[in-house]
């Protein structure tokens, strides 16, 4: 009883839209706009909220990435949820557009009739821009920060060459790299550095017509093409770019058509001769699931890694961060936060703004360092209590009942394999360190461990008891 109360009214309707902002918060907008925004509710029965997904590759992503979370947050707000079902169907809302007649003469007139040289030089964005509703109507590129300028890039030991390639990149006439490959762990200025690229090219050039979007989008825009049965058109989108860059192509691992379509883009666009720019985690050779000839022709421009930061960079970024807020940041905390906030610069300038925030909304309080280890209190805490690999190893050995010790081995036994396998997975997820220093700790090369990732996330989908175990093991390692 008390559970048909929780859902018959409206309350769904409302729970759904305040997971929906919680998750755009989380998420951030791009990834929100492609991924879920476009899910709606479905029925609901015998505790399994049906949500719709347009498409199937769709459907995949959302299980694989958003899922769990989703899930998460609704058992929270209603335990009457028990489990949550993605299906397959198109939504109400976006049907009609497909009919809609102003959008299909669009699309006649970009994809049948040979479009005029000053209207591709003007670039097909300007053409969709014009237009106010239906399938294509959003551009291609996604708006630069302002704020991520080669000025306001510290450059330091750890990210100077992919800084110097980065410069050079923009600042010639002539293709000296293409691509560019820019790689390294989250947070470090891959996308500060690519966006800097894009303002120096227009402010030298503002009639370049520069692209920059992530790996998402444009997976997300090339399914749609193939939804809208329009692929043509997608293509044609590129055809007027001087400078593409693509954002997080790992995220493109695994999924073949987009990556033949990418390998297209990609290889006519150089044989052209425009400039190509690629960020990812890892470098070409190492990319999960990308087809082994996209690897090679990632790789075979210049490869620039950043590695991890050290304490003169993360001095000389808070040092810069604080004088583009305005405020004196006394040497004593800044040599604190450098010494303790290690991981990226996301994170190390995020703890910046929150002391500055604390002493600004407190009558503009002096920043000193005890009110900044008051202040970041929890962070560090967390911080300090971050899963280690050995208390993975731990958890998941006592879990499945083997030992540490056998876990580490070479056995191979399904028994001892597979706990193994999600142990990895767990490193994989809730720690920040890399394949290979994964790997190591198991006795086993970044290969091994690549392969027990993907190998988990399959498991995950197919088989749901596993999948609850490992959420279970999670929910008590983040504990
Ligand atoms: P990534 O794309 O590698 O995950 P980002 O480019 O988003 O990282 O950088 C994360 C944050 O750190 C951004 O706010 C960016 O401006 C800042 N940042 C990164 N590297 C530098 C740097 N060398 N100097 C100043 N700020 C930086
Ligand atoms: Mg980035």
């Amino acid at each position: 009883m008390a559970e048909e109360a929780m859902i018959n009214d409206n309350s769904v309707q409302d729970q759904w839209g305040q997971i929906c902002s919680q998750l755009k918060n989380e998420v951030g907008d791009t990834a929100f706009e492609s991924w879920l925004k476009p899910l709606s509710l479905g029925s609901f029965s015998d505790g399994v909220m049906n949500i719709c997904v347009p498409t199937r590759f769709m459907r995949n992503w959302v299980i694989t990435h958003y899922s769990d979370r989703i899930h998460k947050i609704w058992e929270k707000k209603n335990p009457a949820i028990k489990n949550i079902n993605f299906i397959v169907q198109a939504t109400r809302e976006e049907t009609p557009s497909l009919y809609n007649p102003t959008c299909r003469s669009l699309l006649k007139k970009i994809t049948s009739t040979p479009a005029p040289q000053n209207i591709y030089q003007s670039g097909i964005n300007s053409i969709i821009a014009n237009n106010n509703d239906g399938a294509l109507n959003d551009s291609l590129s996604v708006p630069l920060n302002p704020q991520y300028t080669f000025e306001n890039f510290v450059v330091g030991k750890t990210n100077e060459f992919a800084y110097a390639a980065a410069r050079k990149v923009a600042e010639s006439r002539n293709i000296s790299f293409n691509p560019l490959f820019l790689y390294s762990g989250v947070g470090l200025g891959k996308t500060h550095l690519m966006h800097a690229i894009a303002w120096h090219i227009k402010q030298q050039d503002p009639t370049r017509n520069i692209v920059y979007l992530s790996a998402e989008k444009f997976m997300y825009k090339f399914v749609r093409a193939l939804r809208y049965k329009d692929t043509t058109a997608f293509k044609e989108q590129f055809r007027s770019v001087d400078v593409l860059m693509v954002d997080d192509v790992q995220f493109m691992g695994g999924k073949d058509t987009t990556q033949e379509e990418f390998f297209y883009t990609f290889n006519s666009l150089i044989e052209e001769g425009r400039q190509i720019i690629i960020s990812a985690d890892k470098s070409p050779a190492d990319l999960e699931g990308i087809e082994t000839r996209l690897k090679s022709r990632l790789g075979c421009g210049l490869v620039a890694d950043i590695h991890p930061t050290d304490f003169d960079l993360r001095i000389g970024i808070l040092n810069n961060k604080a004088q583009q807020l305005g405020v004196e940041l006394p040497t004593k905390v800044a040599e604190f936060l450098a010494q303790k906030i290690t991981s990226n610069i996301r994170e190390l300038e995020g703890a910046l703004r929150r002391v500055v925030a604390h002493s600004q909304l407190l009558a503009d309080k002096e920043i000193t360092l005890e009110m900044t280890q008051d202040v970041l209190k929890d962070m560090l805490r967390s911080y300090d209590k971050r899963t280690t690999i050995d208390e993975i190893q731990k958890k998941v050995a006592e879990h499945f009942n083997i030992s540490v010790k056998e876990m580490q081995s070479s056995r191979r036994a399904r028994t001892v394999a597979r706990p193994r396998q999600i142990a990895m997975y767990l490193a994989k997820q809730l720690t920040s360190r890399s394949l290979p220093e994964i790997g190591r700790k198991f006795d086993r090369d970044h290969t091994t461990v690549m392969h027990a990732v993907r190998k988990v996330e399959e498991l995950i989908v197919e088989d749901a008891s596993l999948a609850e175990s490992i959420e279970a093991l999670k929910r008590t390692l983040e504990a």
